[in-house]
């Protein structure tokens, strides 16, 4: 169908290409090259971090950073269940035990409440992840972190340029970025991020310390001066020059990318609040929603399910995607002894009635419009 809306569509064009370019015409396209490092120093500032260290995706971040935690057999990790599994991964590949908590109704992401009850002297970390653009309860969380001496690891693939305000009991509000919290955070750029470098990723820390573990596990603990001697158990995780070439580009116009994704966002919210029965994504008055994904749930009296949805969406040539299946309910993982008899019904009923909408910073007013136009008919169909 040549005017099927898809779910996503990047936003890449002539910055990057003259980024691009001057690669090939260089000869500089390795991890080698110097758009790495102005892509790392450049991404850890807009999140006011000290060290950016660009990966191949943002699941070797995740596992980058999970592994320069050291963690031991028996060392839990408290994450949610309502995400992907990159981040159950990191942990299962570090050998420590991951422990679940449901999602927040409201935000669907992590319950804090949860994260306290979850918490035993066996914890090391809390990974928190902010959910489609929408922050994660980070007042909370960081005070929790402090009080039990617990590590926090951000993983913020979905909240480019998301903000927290630190202070909301007061005035003035204290807006932090979501990447800048904890010991570590870590970004993908894969093609439906919002800033996207076709595949990859990066950790940002304050930690020089991490800085250079995450370093050199990225590049296979290459020796020094001995460089064939390895020194860790690390992998190729390395980033190339043409990544970076892309992703310094989109850096540089980050503030209008976070803007169109905001617009879209309340585009959709102001043409959708008024049908019944369809919960749309919040924005809570301490947080900066960036909407990477618009995510909507139908309510479960409606009788229909995602999966119907999606497919009369498809059949008007609108793509969707369905929302995440939790870590609790992967064959995969129960097979090998995870989350057996674990119950979590926010994140199932989210995984049965919720998917998101076509969101990409390419999608145009007239496609946002013919979507709009198009939920409100199939509704009406249902009525
Ligand atoms: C996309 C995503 C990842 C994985 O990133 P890749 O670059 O696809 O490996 C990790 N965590 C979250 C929350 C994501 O949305």
């Amino acid at each position: 169908m040549s005017n099927f809306i898809p779910v996503n569509t990047p936003s890449v064009g002539k910055p990057e290409l003259a980024y691009l370019r001057e690669c090939i015409e260089t000869g500089w396209i390795s991890s080698e090259g110097a758009f790495v490092a102005q892509f790392e120093a450049a991404w850890a500032s807009y999140c006011g971090r000290q060290y950016g260290v660009a990966v191949s995706s943002g699941t070797s971040a995740l596992e980058a950073a999970v592994a320069a935690l050291d963690l031991e057999p028996g060392d839990e990790v408290i994450l949610p269940t309502f995400t992907i599994i990159s981040c159950v991964l990191a942990i299962l590949k570090a050998g420590a035990t991951p422990v679940l908590v449901d999602a927040d109704p409201v935000t669907w992401c992590m319950d804090i409440d949860q994260v306290e009850a979850r918490l035993t002297p066996a914890t090391r970390a809390i990974m928190a992840v902010h959910i489609y653009g929408h922050p994660v309860e980070m007042t909370r969380l960081c005070n929790l972190c402090e009080r039990t001496g617990v590590t926090l690891i951000e993983d913020a693939a979905e909240a480019h340029g998301a903000e927290v305000n630190m202070n909301r009991a007061a005035t003035p509000a204290a807006w932090r970025r979501c990447g800048s919290f904890g010991a570590m955070s870590a970004f993908s750029f894969y093609a439906n991020k919002i800033v996207t470098t076709g595949e990859g990723g990066m950790v940002l820390t304050d930690d020089a310390g991490l800085r250079d573990r995450l370093r050199a596990h990225r590049d296979l603990y290459f020796g020094r001066p001995d460089r064939f001697r390895h020194e860790g158990i690390g992998a190729n995780f390395r980033m190339t020059n043409l990544q970076a070439a892309v992703g310094l580009a989109q850096v540089e116009r980050i503030d209008a990318l976070v803007a169109r994704k905001r617009e879209i966002g309340a585009r959709y919210t102001q043409a959708l609040r008024d049908l019944p029965g369809l919960a749309l994504p919040a924005e809570q008055p301490w947080a900066k929603n960036v909407y990477w994904m618009y995510g909507v749930v139908l309510d479960e009296a409606t009788d229909f399910d995602a999966r119907r949805f999606a497919a009369e969406l498809k059949a008007e040539g609108i793509g969707s995607r369905p929302f995440f299946m939790g870590m609790h309910a992967q064959p995969v993982l129960r097979e090998r002894g995870l989350f057996r008899d674990e119950a979590y019904p926010v994140a199932e009923r989210l995984t049965r009635q919720g998917l998101y909408l076509p969101s990409g910073i390419a999608l145009t007013d007239a496609e946002l419009s013919r979507v709009c136009d198009t939920i409100q008919r199939i509704f009406q169909g249902w009525r």
